[in-house]
């Protein structure tokens, strides 16, 4: 990351250094190591924070309610579950009605839930992520009600929404959460996706959403780190409708899914998904493509017009790539959406990607416009369809999103053979790929233990076992996991399946655990 800004802005820095550039998931960097050094950075506006996963400090986390805080002061009867027992799992489905207004930032939503207690265990609470809760004067709750009555005894801590339940949930039992609340979306940063810029506005992780629950860990919902993302996600059903205050304005909307557009309004539907995003602006200008039945847009802005078809064309043949490699791609549509956002972030059906990857880009193709749009597209399976917990064993998707990168150049590009050497061999990467995300402040420390030596782990997997295997095995993991959360004990346990072959000096040459 950190030569990038000297390289991207094309700026005389030669002190440019060890810019903390921590950003979401992918690993810009330069072509070779940098030198430790002092900062210097070519727009000081452009750094408010050396921890962008944090909101900036000028953003405090500042929650909207104290901890214990009593929303309503009524104590209703005891909700009427439908605690029908029922085999097998069924996904939450949210439904959310949000009314943007634009120009002012500003977004008032009325959103459902349908549950089902899948934990095997009797709920008293739940609880609910509420990422925007972490910006101050952000989040505003109108109301909450479980199965039609108000809740009582909500407690807001940052990002965490506790319900508790006046009567227990038992396993398979189900209910109905009713939410209305008003977001005032913040400015944001170029390190944050979430909020509005000069450009566009991002909602993402933008509504209340109930963390998954293990059985033995409680509730999965992990605090921010300095580097790396913390959230986990069920697999859910969304039925997500938009409709801006006013329909005159000639907004384009990107989204996770297919929009049906009527007058100013957008609705959609998206299944086996992890969360639904939007990306709103009034300057975009659109392309598209199809691969494997899957229509792929680029939004881009109108300078950018040729880079942004260079990266649909490379993503329409990640999209071939990975769909023959580990399975369908899941989702009906792909948004690639350029951002001043500095990096690249995956999220269902849709990826951000850094303007500066665009503005940079050189015609040659060992480049991060079209190495971390293929990074974000692997997402889409590791991350998207295999979902895992972010914040513990991030290695799950970002070791498995960095060696998909070789294997699109290998597939697509094979005279290239300098992938290693950009991307991984130049930061001479060391560290356990089992790390989790509170164990480095430092985002180069993180990225090369986790994504890097992962993906060096991959490679000799590989030929450890062989390509028949190694691959068979990856169509098998992600068939087996799709829908579903992995874990490292579902990764060993399904390549298992596919090899006798003795890798015990390899896990523990790059793994803590013990496999
Ligand atoms: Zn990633």
């Amino acid at each position: 990351m950190e030569e990038k800004i000297n390289m991207l802005h094309g700026a005389p820095y030669n002190l440019v250094a060890f810019l903390f550039l921590l950003t979401a998931c992918t690993v810009p960097g330069p072509s070779a190591p940098t030198a430790i050094g002092p900062t210097v950075p070519p727009n000081p506006n452009a750094w408010p924070s050396p921890t962008p996963f944090s909101p900036p400090a000028n953003t405090p986390m500042i929650p909207v309610l104290e901890p214990g805080t009593t929303v309503t002061a009524t104590v209703p009867p005891a909700p009427t579950s439908t605690q029908l027992p029922a085999p097998g799992f069924v996904p939450s489905r949210y439904t959310l009605n949000a009314m943007l207004d634009y120009a002012a930032h500003f977004l008032t939503v009325d959103e459902s839930i349908f549950y089902k207690n899948a934990t095997g265990e009797t709920l008293t609470a739940l609880v609910l992520a509420v990422e925007p809760n972490l910006w101050a004067d952000c989040f505003t709750l109108g109301s909450l009600t479980v199965n039609g009555l108000a809740a009582t005894g909500l407690s807001l801590n940052g990002d965490r929404l506790e319900v508790p339940l006046a009567a227990p949930l038992v396993p398979g039992g189900t209910l109905n959460l009713s939410l209305r609340f008003d977001l005032q979306l913040p400015a944001a940063d170029v390190y944050h996706v979430f909020g509005y810029n000069d450009r566009q506005t991002n909602l993402v992780d933008w509504y209340p959403f109930i963390v998954p629950y293990s059985q033995g860990g409680g509730w999965l919902l992990h605090p921010p780190a300095e580097v790396g993302e913390h959230l986990t996600y069920e697999a859910a059903v969304f039925d997500v409708a938009l409709t801006l205050t006013d329909p005159t304005l000639p907004v384009t909307l990107a989204a996770s899914a297919p929009a049906e557009v009527a007058a100013g309004s957008w609705h959609y539907f998206l299944q086996n998904a992890r969360t639904f995003v939007f990306s709103a602006s009034s300057a975009y200008q659109t392309a598209s493509t199809t691969a494997e039945g899957v229509t792929v847009t680029g939004y881009y802005f109108g300078e950018e017009e040729a880079q942004a078809r260079v990266v649909l064309d490379e993503a329409a043949k990640a999209l071939r790539t990975f769909g023959a490699l580990f399975g369908p791609y899941p989702y009906p549509s792909l948004s690639i959406v350029e951002s001043p956002f500095y990096d690249g972030m995956e999220y269902d059906g849709l990826f951000f990607l850094s303007r500066d990857f665009y503005t940079a880009y050189d015609g040659t193709v060992l480049k991060y416009l079209i190495a971390i749009a293929v990074h974000e597209t692997a997402h889409q399976w590791w991350f998207g369809s295999v979902g895992n917990d972010q914040a513990q064993e991030p290695w799950l998707d970002e070791a498995l999103a960095t060696y998909s990168e070789k294997l699109f150049y290998e597939k697509n590009h094979p005279a290239v053979t300098a992938w290693w050497a950009f991307r991984v061999d130049a930061y001479a990467p060391t560290g356990w790929v089992d790390t989790d995300i509170y164990y480095y402040d430092d985002f180069r420390s993180y990225v090369n233990a986790v994504y890097l030596r992962g993906a060096q782990f991959l490679e000799a997997l590989r030929g450890r076992i062989g390509d028949e295997a190694f691959f068979a095995f990856l169509k098998d993991y992600a068939a087996q996991m799709s829908g579903k959360r992995a874990t490292g004990d579902d990764f060993f346990r399904i390549l298992r399946l596919h090899t006798s072959a003795d890798i015990s000096d390899l896990i523990t040459g790059f793994f803590q655990i013990p496999y």
